[in-house]
């Protein structure tokens, strides 16, 4: 751990939180009290993610105003365009901009048949999320974060295609790839060096899952194609029962992947919440980040 003491301040670390629309009022209440612990760190934003076709827009909406009114701190909308015509995705697109948002994850979504079935992209429709970030930038200039794959997207016949497809979305204006979740940092750091190599030169920031319940993780790491390594399902195994290790064992595995990328020279991260404070919050106060509030300890 000694290896990250002063990390935040010496290296300038950037964080920002991923959140998903609640689904009932318990949920509501959840989010609520995670915005409430992990707003105080001043992230640089937190994004909601958007449903394929436009099926959350409305909760998409609402947790984006009450980041805005609750947080303080700049909200980012992603957007799928997968099942929707240009014109409805750049309604949206208007109505989230007259809200005060100004950035966006450009995304093209799964067919709403599920992960795996062939993509085919809509009549009248942005074609992929490289299309959507032109549809975006020639909109305003927008600060735009798009989707990359360390371990490449599982319709990318191989490391090369999948590159490329970045590269499209960097060439149209994107401003940050946020990768999928994965947990070797080696597969991340060859990964970069493919896409520097490539001509790339935006941000590729890790997208961090802490394991908040690892067969449900397992599940959709294996829709994603994302390595679940032996070691991993090693240490979590026999834990099914018993929540309390299991969050001591996944606080102490996540601890050790950001300490790591921070040894590596990482500066920015991007955090999958799954909407829940606590081991969010321990992992960036771990790495240094210090926030503007210290009542978040009370919270
Ligand atoms: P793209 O970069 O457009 O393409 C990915 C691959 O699809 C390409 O490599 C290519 O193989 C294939 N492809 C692209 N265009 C075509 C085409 N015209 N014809 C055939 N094949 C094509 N999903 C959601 O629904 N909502 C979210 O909020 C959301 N947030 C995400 C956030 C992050 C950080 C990440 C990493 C993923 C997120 N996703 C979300 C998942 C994402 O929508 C899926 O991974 C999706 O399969 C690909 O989206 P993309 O933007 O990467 O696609």
């Amino acid at each position: 751990l000694s290896r990250t003491h002063g990390a935040a301040e010496e290296r300038n670390l950037r964080i920002s939180f991923e959140f998903f629309p609640p689904k009932n009022d318990a949920m509501e209440e959840t989010l609520a009290q995670t915005i409430t612990k992990l707003a105080p760190l001043s992230p640089d934003f937190i994004s909601v993610t958007y449903g394929a076709g436009g099926s959350t827009r409305d909760p998409s909406r609402r947790t984006l105003a009450k980041i805005l009114e609750q947080a303080g701190v700049p909200a980012a909308a992603h957007l799928t365009c997968v099942g929707s015509t240009k014109a409805e995705v750049d309604e949206v697109i208007r109505d989230f901009a007259s809200m005060g948002i100004s950035r966006f994850v450009a995304l093209r979504g799964d067919p709403e048949t599920g992960m795996g079935t062939q993509y085919v992209p809509t009549e009248g429709g942005y074609e992929n999320a490289a299309d959507l970030v032109l549809g975006l930038k020639a909109t305003s200039d927008f600060d735009v974060s798009v989707a990359a794959y360390p371990e490449k997207h599982p319709e990318s016949p191989d490391f090369d295609a999948d590159i490329e497809m970045l590269k499209r979305k960097v060439d149209n204006g994107a401003n940050r790839a946020i990768t999928q979740f994965f947990f070797e940092n080696d597969l991340y750091e060859r990964y970069v060096e493919r896409v520097r190599a490539a001509g790339i030169n935006v941000p590729i920031v890790p997208g961090i899952l802490p394991i908040h319940n690892f067969k449900a993780m397992s599940n959709f790491a294996q829709r994603c194609q994302t390595n679940v390594p032996a070691w991993l399902a090693d240490r979590f195994s026999g834990l099914e029962n018993d929540a309390q290790t299991h969050a001591m064992i996944a606080t102490a595995i996540a601890a050790d992947q950001v300490t790591d990328l921070v040894d590596r020279g990482v500066t920015d991260f991007h955090f999958y919440t799954m909407n829940r404070p606590d081991l969010v919050f321990a992992l960036c106060k771990l790495i240094g980040i210090k926030g503007n509030d210290n009542s978040a300890w009370a919270a």
